[in-house]
């Protein structure tokens, strides 16, 4: 039996009464890639929140595997081996493709050293690696700033990578990307889930088509209903929960 990476048990998280997750229960394997969808205000944010420290759950807990993360501060989290990757791209945008790999590889050392010293061999091996999973090789000495967004979006992803998390939580990775950087992300993260446990939150209904294997609904903080694609997208609840959206994010 493989185990659990993560698992909520009735956590319940209020903003002044408002529940925005609601007896939230949850689990997924170790090495499972698991797409969580939602209309907008569903709690999915609220959710990656709740996992990495950044709110309290107000009842309930947290079990990272196995481990009950209640009052760990976030950058302890972390440590223990859960990455987030936020929406809008986080990448130092005056250093080159290769320069904010080194840094991520080195977080423990400071700045300076890494900028300053030469990176040891296996580090730079590690660099070289990851240049090649999120496939910038060729750009790899262009300063970020050059990059396009999807570029961006996968440097990033790389980055938080490069700290070898265990678990890595990614909120919304597409939006606003063109069709060809949806798909390079959408074969990255396919690439990534090989040897991660990986959680991702996403609108983009195409780009869920592409990588989903197991998809939860969240509604009102709590599980609609969990399944493959076909069996979510023919559910009538969720039918039911996305009329009202804006047609972009819109079941079809
Ligand atoms: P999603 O990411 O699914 O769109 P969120 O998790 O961002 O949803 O938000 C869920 C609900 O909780 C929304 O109604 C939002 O307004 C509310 N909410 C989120 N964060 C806070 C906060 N810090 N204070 C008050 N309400 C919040
Ligand atoms: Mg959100």
């Amino acid at each position: 039996m493989k185990g659990k990476i993560l698992e909520t048990e009735h956590v319940t998280v209020s903003f002044d009464g408002f529940k925005a997750l609601n007896d939230l229960n949850f689990s997924m394997d170790v090495g499972e890639l698991r797409v969580v969808i939602g209309p907008n205000g569903a709690g999915k944010t609220t959710f990656l929140d709740a996992i990495t420290g950044k709110v309290q759950p107000t009842q309930g807990r947290v079990l990272f595997k196995g481990r009950n993360l209640r009052r760990l501060p976030e950058d302890e989290i972390s440590r223990l081996g859960i990455g987030r990757k936020f929406q809008t791209p986080r990448v130092y945008l005056n250093l080159t493709v290769r320069e904010n790999l080194d840094l991520a590889c080195t977080r423990h050392k400071n700045v300076f050293a890494t900028l300053f010293e030469r990176p040891s061999s296996s580090d730079r091996r590690r660099v070289v690696g990851l240049l090649e999973t999120v496939g910038l090789e060729v750009k790899a000495d262009f300063p970020a700033a050059l990059l396009s967004h999807g570029e961006k979006q996968r440097l990033e992803i790389g980055m938080l990578v490069a700290q070898s998390p265990d678990l890595l939580l990614i909120d919304e990775p597409v939006a606003g990307l063109t069709d060809e950087e949806t798909e390079n992300v959408g074969n990255l993260l396919l690439a990534l889930a090989e040897s991660h446990s990986i959680l991702v939150i996403e609108h983009d209904m195409e780009f869920v088509r592409q990588i989903a294997r197991k998809v939860t609904v969240l509604h009102e903080g709590s599980v609609l209903c969990e399944g493959t694609i076909e069996e979510v997208q023919n559910d009538p609840r969720v039918i039911e929960v996305y009329l009202g959206e804006p047609l972009e994010t819109s079941l079809p």
